[in-house]
């Protein structure tokens, strides 16, 4: 009987260490295409080389992330499922009133990915071609102007809204599952203005195919495709300073050994050679501080959430 237990035990045990035995979901809560799936597309390449399993990229798009957030809180904790979010995980609690899960209780954090610019791109047909017409132009056409993003809770949606209630004109926002297939729509001129990650509008800026206006982070972009790009801050828009980072999150119960485990191959995934050259070529810094630490990624995290609220409160806008 007592040698039965301690073989049960080990064989817990070495299932235990041999996580993770089958393939790993990762859940991007927009459309595929879009600049979030980027990400996740490199690092489950580079966390699947590490944990020697695939990872699989899931897109649970809609509602501004909410819905493939909520999927993650509420699916099984045992690290074969896992979210890859960005800023929206600080911004949906100020703007959902009946949010479906708790943002700092309802995850295990496994730590922050990267940090990415914004852009400010207009349809290839726009006819303003600098940041001043484009003003000049939003100004004219008061009333008429489609913003895209990618639904209330959004980094698009987040910078669009600040973008407005800076230049003090509201735009018509059309919200999509993701700014990637918001970006096929600006392409074919059937949106105005977006504002998105690098991760998404580099390759776009750097071959022509849309207007760009201007970077949203105070300090100028080095990416040899963006460095020509003014800043908001520059242009009128002093301290406009908006930059979107992603991070790791499993539903909260997942045990801590998995936890280390996915923490551990983040770790080693953000040192891969070829995902930082990935990123830096996107205009993407790869997080190598403190914030890599699960702690010290959900202070960040808290951090946000007060920082973003009053903001959000101030524009009053919510969803139910
Ligand atoms: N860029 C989108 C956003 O506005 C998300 C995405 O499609 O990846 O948050």
């Amino acid at each position: 009987m007592k040698k039965l237990l301690i073989s049960t035990l080990a064989l817990a045990a070495t299932a235990a260490f041999a996580y993770p035995d089958k393939p790993v979901t990762m859940v991007v809560p927009f459309a595929a295409g879009g600049p979030t799936d980027k990400v996740a597309r490199d690092l489950a390449v580079a966390m699947g080389a590490v944990l020697k399993q695939t990872v699989i990229v899931e897109n649970v798009g809609g509602a501004g992330g909410t819905l493939g957030a909520t999927k993650v809180a509420k699916a099984s904790p045992d690290g074969y499922t896992v979210l890859l979010h960005h800023i929206g995980m600080a911004t949906s609690p100020g703007l959902y009133r009946n949010l479906p899960f708790k943002t700092l209780d309802d995850f295990e954090y496994l730590g922050m990915v990267n940090d990415v610019p914004m852009t400010l791109i207009g349809r290839p047909t726009l006819p303003a071609n600098n940041y001043a017409e484009l003003v000049k132009w939003l100004e004219a056409n008061k009333g008429k102007v489609n913003l895209a993003n990618a639904g209330l809770g959004a980094a698009s949606h987040l910078c669009g809204l600040l973008f407005q209630q800076s230049i003090k004109i509201d735009m018509t926002t059309v919200p999509y599952k993701g700014t990637g297939p918001a970006m096929t729509d600006l392409l074919g001129g059937q949106v105005d203005i977006m504002c998105d990650q690098t991760t998404n509008t580099t390759s776009q800026i750097a071959g022509g195919k849309v207007k760009a206006y201007a970077v949203t982070t105070t300090k100028p972009l080095t990416t040899a495709a963006l460095s020509g790009l003014p800043t908001l801050d520059s242009q009128g828009l002093k301290g406009f300073n908006v930059s979107i980072w992603h991070g790791l999150y499993a539903p909260k119960g997942t045990p801590a050994a998995v936890a280390k485990t996915l923490n551990d191959a983040l770790r080693v995934a953000l040192k891969d050679a070829d995902f930082i050259k990935k990123q830096e070529a996107l205009g993407a810094v790869v997080v190598t501080d403190a914030r890599l630490a699960p702690a010290d990624h959900k202070k960040f995290v808290a951090a946000e959430i007060d920082k973003w609220g009053p903001a959000i409160k101030a524009a009053g806008q919510y969803a139910d």
